[in-house]
């Protein structure tokens, strides 16, 4: 598919004025930081209509087939399109399970009518889609879950629970890792993986309430649920091979998502005014030179990730260590945003007490919370030693954890 740079530079112009006018304003109550903290009817139903028009307006899905309702075009375009919505700092989408981990997986191994039954509804939030892996003793060790799923002839019979499901009180589907049988020599055979709906008899989600005080994720219990065999993605008894695939898509070291931001972005910069404003000795905190020091370490490494990001994707520029930086992506952005987070509120000294609730509270209180919310990405797709297990074992070599 060739383009030119002028088509690029027209759409980019074009992206530009569309965000600009269409950003929705202050909605007059708390949005969410991320897709992990969708907590009530109110901040859901805003997302989820902002999403829809970000589609219906052409800019999601765009390299997603034209068949399936995506534009059908390159890469290029939809980069253009979700650098945009971090510029300008527009709502994330809310959807963001099925634009950037169903729906490629979807795409990538679904049947013909999967494909047809779910993308286009991926993209115009029309199903919201969760995620069922964690099990309440199996997190880090994936391989383990037990949640049941019996076969009755062309049915599966769903026992057990899942837990920390995001958005787990307003999906419409889930993808399941669920074991379909026991009597296996090693516990990563014998799983097998669904597209199940959530909104059928037996499966029931209880929010559970974090340490910010928001909700966004359920323990998902499921009681002599029923789903058609139609549900499974992939062999039934290969759901370990599934699930590895989606987390290429999770922690991004495989490309086709459906593109726009899935959190509010945070910028060093705005730090750098934080600085200016924040008083540390009754002077501006910018003026103190170890302030500045660590200001411009942290601006460095904003930009050294921007560009390791560009560089991730021009492959003669990684043949020493194909992969590295796309499996090192999750762990060094989501370590770097909570080291931003907590010197933000290091900064501001004996204010840095204050929440989001109190009326001093320094910018709304908005660091104080990122920093809580920050452990979502530390934890949430696999923890940050997790990911170090990885980069150690797969990039540098190092000998397999036991
Ligand atoms: C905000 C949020 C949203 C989430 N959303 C979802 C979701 O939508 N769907 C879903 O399925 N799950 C979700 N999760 C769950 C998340 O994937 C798990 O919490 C995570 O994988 C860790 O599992 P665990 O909580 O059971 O911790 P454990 O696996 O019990 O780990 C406990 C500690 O031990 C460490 N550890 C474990 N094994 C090793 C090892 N081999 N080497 C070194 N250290 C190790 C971990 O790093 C951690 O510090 C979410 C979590 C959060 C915080």
């Amino acid at each position: 598919m060739s383009i030119s740079a002028g088509e690029l530079n027209e759409f980019e112009v074009e992206a530009a004025a569309w965000f600009a006018e269409n950003k929705p304003g202050d909605p007059g109550f708390l949005l969410p930081q991320s897709f992990m903290e969708v907590g009530t009817d109110q901040q859901f139903e805003f997302l989820r209509d902002w999403q829809r028009k970000v589609y219906e307006a052409g800019y999601l899905g765009l390299a997603w087939p034209a068949e399936y309702g995506g534009g059908g075009k390159h890469q290029a375009f939809q980069d253009i399109a979700t650098a945009e919505m971090a510029r300008q700092k527009v709502p994330f989408m809310t959807n963001t399970i099925g634009l950037s981990w169903a729906g490629p997986l979807i795409l990538n191994m679904g049947t013909e009518a999967q494909k047809q039954a779910y993308i286009k509804r991926i993209l115009s939030a029309e199903d919201i889609w969760c995620q069922g892996f964690s099990e309440p003793d199996n997190g880090s060790d994936l391989g383990n879950a037990q949640l049941r799923a019996v076969r009755d002839g062309d049915e599966f019979v769903l026992n057990g629970s899942k837990i920390w499901t995001s958005l787990g009180s307003y999906a419409d589907y889930m993808i399941l890792l669920a074991r379909s049988n026991s009597e296996t020599n090693t516990k990563y055979e014998g799983l097998s993986y669904f597209l199940s709906p959530m909104k059928i008899p037996g499966i029931d989600p209880v929010p559970i309430r974090k340490l910010t005080g928001e909700y966004g994720f359920t323990q998902t219990f499921f009681d002599n649920a029923r789903i058609p065999d139609s549900c499974l993605i992939g062999e039934e008894g290969k759901g370990w091979q599934v699930a590895m695939k989606t987390l290429t898509f999770e922690r991004a070291v495989s490309g086709g998502q459906a593109g726009g931001v899935h959190s509010m972005p945070v910028f060093a910069g705005e730090v750098v005014e934080l600085a200016r404003h924040a008083q540390r000795d009754g002077r501006p905190a910018i003026e103190d030179p170890l302030i500045r020091d660590q200001l411009v370490a942290f601006l460095i490494e904003e930009r050294g990730l921007e560009l390791n990001n560009q560089r991730a994707q021009i492959p003669g520029l990684n043949t020493e260590w194909p992969g590295a930086i796309a499996m090192a992506r999750k762990l060094t952005n989501s370590e770097w945003r909570q080291r931003l987070n907590l010197f933000a509120v290091t900064l501001q000294g004996a204010n840095a007490s204050r929440y989001v609730d109190d009326a001093l509270a320094i910018d709304g209180g908005r660091w104080q919370r990122g920093y809580f919310n920050s452990f979502s990405s530390t934890i949430g797709g696999g923890t940050s030693q997790i990911q170090k297990n990885i980069v150690g074992e797969r990039v540098l070599g190092l000998p397999k954890s036991a």
